[in-house]
C-alpha cells in the first residue's frame, strides 16, 4: 500500500501542498459566497454578479487543483503540464453554462432563479460521459485522458454544490446535502484515487517513482 502512495505521490511535500490549497480555495470561496449573502440581505445592494464570479472562479481553481494533483511531480518539470490543469479549470467552470441554456436567456438573474436543477449538474451524465469518453478510448488513445480530466473536473463541481443541493442522479433523485466537512474530503478523495488511475491505468508495472510521471499526457 505504502509503495502505491510512493509510486503516484512521489513528492509528498507537493502533495500536502496540493491537498491544503484545495481546502483553501473551498474554504475561502465559501467564506466569500455568505460575507456576499450578509451584504445582500440588508437590501441595498445587488451581488448576483460578484456571487456568479466568486462561485465560478472556486469551482474553476478546485478543478485546476484537482487536476494538479494528478500531474502531481511533472508540474514541476514539464510546463506544459500547467496547460492541463488550464484545460481542466476551464471544464470544471463551464458546468455553470447549463443555467443560462435551461433559462434560455444570458440574464443572471433568470438563471439564477430555474425552477429545476439545469441538465450538467445531473451526476449521472458525468458518468455516462465518462463512459463514453472511455469507450472511445479505443480508437482513440488520448480520449482516455479526457475521459479522467472530465471526470474529475465535473465531479469535483458537483461535489462542491453538494454542499447547497445534493448530488443529482437522474432519475433516481437527490443524495442528502453533503456537510462543508464531506464535500471537500470528498474532492480530496477524487484528486487522489484519479492520481492512482491515471498513474496505473498507463502502467500496471509501474514501479518508480519516476516512470509514473510519464503516462499523464497532454491533451
Ligand atoms: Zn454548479
Amino acid at each position: 500500500m505504502s509503495s502505491i502512495f510512493e509510486t503516484c505521490f512521489p513528492s509528498p511535500i507537493l502533495t500536502l501542498f496540493l491537498c491544503l490549497m484545495i481546502v483553501t480555495v473551498c474554504l475561502t470561496g465559501d467564506g466569500m459566497l455568505k460575507k456576499a449573502d450578509l451584504v445582500s440581505s440588508n437590501g441595498k445592494y445587488s451581488v448576483s454578479m460578484l456571487k456568479a464570479f466568486v462561485d465560478s472562479s472556486t469551482h474553476a481553481l478546485v478543478g485546476f487543483l484537482v487536476w494538479a494533483m494528478v500531474e502531481n511531480a511533472c508540474l514541476l518539470v514539464k510546463y506544459n503540464k500547467w496547460l492541463n490543469c488550464m484545460v481542466a479549470a476551464i471544464l470544471a467552470g463551464i458546468v455553470d453554462l447549463d443555467h443560462f441554456m435551461a433559462a434560455g436567456s444570458f440574464k443572471l438573474e433568470r438563471a439564477l432563479h430555474l425552477e429545476r436543477r439545469p441538465p450538467f449538474h445531473n451526476t449521472s451524465l458525468v458518468l455516462l460521459g465518462t463512459l463514453i469518453c472511455l469507450l472511445l478510448s479505443k480508437w482513440r488513445s488520448e480520449m482516455w485522458v479526457f475521459a479522467l480530466m472530465f471526470f474529475s473536473s465535473w465531479l469535483s463541481h458537483h461535489l462542491r454544490d453538494a454542499n447547497h443541493r445534493g448530488l443529482w442522479f437522474a432519475p433516481f433523485g437527490h443524495t442528502p446535502l453533503f456537510s462543508t466537512q464531506l464535500y471537500i474530503f470528498s474532492i480530496l478523495v477524487l484528486s487522489v484515487c484519479v492520481r492512482i488511475i491515471a498513474v496505473f491505468q498507463r502502467s500496471p508495472t509501474a514501479s518508480s517513482p519516476s516512470s509514473s510521471e510519464n503516462f499523464v499526457k497532454v491533451v
